[in-house]
């Protein structure tokens, strides 16, 4: 069997001389950048964007890795787009809020369309064999995926397979949520979207991941890598391995190595580079257990009120700004407003009718939005 290979570089801080010397490096670990693209192909870059965000939060994919990729595919001769659909706002307005649109604008690379999209067929596919994909993918001739190493509250850890969520245009991400609320069926349509796409190459900004309340308002971890690979399986083992988390607790690894997309077994895969071991962040803050498994009818519904985690707001910290609300797969019989007795109004769940997709979590502004495992399930799994 062929091994999978992930490069690990070394790199530690967002100067771009820097940068692009560890980009290049590995690169060239995984054959060069012939291996990747040939003169005159466009080639789409796909940063994680969430929701347009300041480089220093470390929500977003760093603009100096973005220009570093771009760059040296744009001097093998590939013409470079790029883009992302964010949960709200169009794409080149997300681009701006992170710093990319101007970095692009400088190094001539064009935002693609991310915020239109058409249905494709995926015969393939395990489970979803029909999506609509953005444009810019679709009219491409090859799309690198740039995730940012971060933990999320749905799948533990968000990383190369999940990046790829941002190739569905606009509000079809929610619909996938309210269609596919199980985490483990959801991982699945996630691996689906890579089969159908398969991206290139894909290079990670671990430079400064993300620990804690991910995917949007964490704590910035210093962890000075770069991961580079053409199996995002992999790529998200070794991840996992920097971070002191088992893969298996990461719900895309075992649909991703039954598609054939990758292997999240160590003995599958080659590192090159660098020697992990000195650089495993062991007390980086993430969710170290399983996701529970799917269940149906009472069992489920079990399940979800007393084992899973649950949204809960801070209401000091909430600024009722309403993006929950709107952003809520479910609406407003998961998640209304509430008149507290000061007068101030802040979102309410109703945790009977919420899918636990943690969309609030993920995009509220200001912190406010905490996953909690209820008391059975901190007993259930020793937390
Ligand atoms: S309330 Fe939050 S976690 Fe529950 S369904 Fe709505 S967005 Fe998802
Ligand atoms: S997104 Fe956050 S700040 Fe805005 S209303 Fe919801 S909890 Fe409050």
């Amino acid at each position: 069997m062929i091994k999978s290979k992930v490069a690990v570089v070394k790199c530690q801080s967002y100067d771009e001389k820097l940068v692009l010397e560890a980009v290049t490096r590995g690169v060239d670990l995984l054959g060069g950048t012939g291996a990747f693209v040939k003169p005159g192909e466009k080639i789409v870059l796909k940063p994680n964007v969430l929701i347009g965000s300041d480089p220093d939060k470390a929500v977003t994919t760093h603009p100096s890795l973005f220009k570093s990729v771009g760059l040296l595919f744009q001097k093998a001769g590939a013409v470079i787009q790029y883009g992302d659909s964010p949960s709200f706002g169009s794409c080149e307005s997300n681009m701006r809020r992170s710093g990319l649109k101007q970095v692009g604008d400088e190094a001539g690379f064009q935002v693609a369309d991310f915020d239109h999209g058409r249905e494709i067929s995926h015969p393939k596919a395990l489970l979803v064999k029909k999506f609509t994909l953005a444009n810019g993918v679709l009219d491409s001739d090859g799309v690198f995926s740039l995730p940012k190493l971060k933990t999320h509250g749905l799948t533990r850890f968000t990383g190369a397979v999940k990046n790829q969520f941002g190739c569905v245009p606009g509000f079809l991400k929610g619909q996938f949520h309210a269609k596919l609320a199980d985490p483990h069926v959801f991982s699945t349509m996630l691996v689906d979207i890579n089969t159908f796409i398969r991206p290139r190459l894909y290079v990670m900004d671990g430079i400064e991941g993300m620990e804690g309340n991910g995917p949007r308002n964490g704590i910035s971890r210093h962890l000075g890598v770069l991961l580079l690979s053409k199996d995002p399986i992999a790529l998200d083992a070794v991840a996992c391995k920097l971070i002191n988390l088992n893969p298996e607790f990461v719900p895309t690894s075992k649909p991703g190595e039954k598609s054939g997309l990758g292997t999240y077994h160590y003995e599958n895969i080659d590192i090159l580079g660098e020697l992990i071991e000195p650089l495993i962040v062991k007390d980086f803050q993430v969710v170290r257990k399983a996701v529970p498994a799917a269940s149906s009818g009472k069992v489920r519904t079990f399940i979800k009120n007393q084992i899973t985690p649950r949204p809960v707001i801070d209401a000091a910290k909430c600024s009722a700004c309403g993006t929950c609300i709107e952003m809520c797969p479910v609406g407003l019989t998961a998640l209304d407003w509430k008149q507290l007795k000061t007068g101030k109004k802040i979102p309410r769940h109703h945790y009977n009718k919420c899918i636990r997709c943690y969309c609030c979590q993920e995009l509220c502004p200001e912190g406010a939005i905490t996953l909690q495992t209820p008391l059975l399930g901190r007993i259930f799994f020793r937390q």
